[in-house]
């Protein structure tokens, strides 16, 4: 028994050393073994042994020793970002964007798939294809795919990869991480859409260098996610921070989630372009860009509604701001298009509304900030010590 958790503690401890030690390399990019024994405490013996077995292992890589004029200076070491490969899956309506990236997030190849309807079998269908072509496109020296992430909106058992509840896509208790592991033999974790997107940005975006930090992603829905202290907050029921519900007006528009009056029933991205095509009489031909361009040209109608928009989430989001206190907010979604149209009356709101000082509004604006976020789902696995569906799949992971 004794020796039993002797072993237990020697593996833990073990693992810590390397989560120590790789997410120190993330955040500093490259420094020698004697400076990583210098920050972290660690003896140079038990730096020297988990950074031999990491190179073994090709998650780190050792870097050109220089010969400056005061002699030979220590070898830098660094994460091997190319040596291994995560696939990236958002769920969008009709569609999954999918992405190859290395370990960074860093796009080596995207694919959308499309699905006939939302059905769990169909969505597999879609996903299992996607992973496919994705993998015939992996460069012949990278490392193997070590894990996929699974992103979309609603209320998620991350430890256990099932979708517990989804009004978008009407799934219930959905075990779909088990579901498309027994499909493609590779583990995959799933996570709320905006969780991931944070958790993306914490990890090797905007909020890299924050210990506390918001994340607003306004598109089809609204949501808000908070790294406090380093940690993602999921919530006692994985239900923090669903800002796009939050009641704007009682008894107001029908929302996806059968609530009247949310938020996001009135200000997600494809009900204020829908508002303005109507007062306008336009077709569907006319999209987000199109009212953005518009705006920007001075049209009074969509300037005015992008200003009620940001304005009202902005009132939100203060509420938000005064209990995470967060030093940066990262915003993402399709919205981000509007630019200063939207962010300007929203940082505007933040300045009445908040009782601190507000944090800085940070847009990202990539084009694929949903599938890299989930590709963070996989790589997140190298960083962290959490449990996840594919703990249970055979440990590929390192942590
Ligand atoms: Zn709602």
């Amino acid at each position: 028994m004794k020796a039993e958790m002797l072993k237990i503690d020697q593996r833990t401890t073990r693992a810590m050393n390397r989560r120590l030690i790789l997410n120190l390399l993330r955040r500093e990019g490259s420094l020698s073994r004697v400076e990583i024994a210098e920050i972290t405490g660690l003896s140079r013996a038990t730096v020297t042994f988990v950074v031999n077995d990491l190179i073994a292992e090709n998650y780190l890589v050792e870097g050109e020793t220089v010969r400056g004029a005061g002699g030979r200076r220590p070898i830098p070491l660094a994460i091997n970002y190319a040596g291994h490969l995560a696939i990236g899956i958002k769920m969008n309506v009709g569609s999954l964007e999918c992405i190859l990236t290395d370990l960074s997030t860093e796009a080596i190849s995207t694919v959308t798939v499309n699905f006939l309807d939302p059905s769990p079998e169909s969505v597999l269908d879609a996903a299992e294809t996607a992973i496919r072509h994705l993998m015939t496109a992996a460069p012949t020296d990278a490392g193997a795919v070590t894990g996929i992430g699974f992103s979309m909106p609603g209320t998620i058992d991350v430890e256990n990869g099932i979708c517990i509840k989804s009004h978008r896509f009407f799934w219930d208790n959905v075990p779909f991480a088990d579901m498309l592991y027994k499909r493609v033999q590779v583990p995959v974790w799933m996570e709320d859409d905006t969780i991931a997107f944070a958790l993306a940005h914490h990890l090797f975006g905007l909020g890299r260098q924050y210990n506390t930090f918001g994340a607003l992603a306004i598109g089809v829905g609204i949501g808000c996610a908070a790294v406090s202290n380093g940690v993602v907050l999921r919530g006692g029921h994985g239900q923090a921070g669903k800002l796009g519900h939050t009641m704007h007006k009682l008894n107001g528009a029908l929302c996806e989630c059968g609530r009247k009056g949310c938020l996001q029933a009135y200000y997600a991205e494809p009900v204020i372009v829908e508002r303005w095509r109507t007062e306008k009489g336009l077709g569907p031909q006319h999209d987000r860009f199109s009212m953005r361009d518009a705006a920007l040209q001075g049209e009074p109608l969509a300037k005015a509604i992008l200003r009620e928009a940001g304005e009202n989430i902005g009132i939100h989001l203060a509420a938000f701001v005064d209990i995470v206190d967060p030093e940066v907010i990262v915003v993402g979604g399709e919205a981000v298009c509007f630019g200063d149209l939207l962010f300007g009356p929203m940082r505007e709101a933040l300045d009445v509304y908040c009782y601190s000082r507000p944090p800085a509004i940070l847009p990202d604006e990539r084009d694929n900030f949903w599938s890299s976020g989930a590709a963070a789902l996989a790589t997140q696995r190298l960083f962290n010590f959490e449990k996840g569906p594919g703990s249970q799949q055979g440990d590929s992971s390192i942590a």
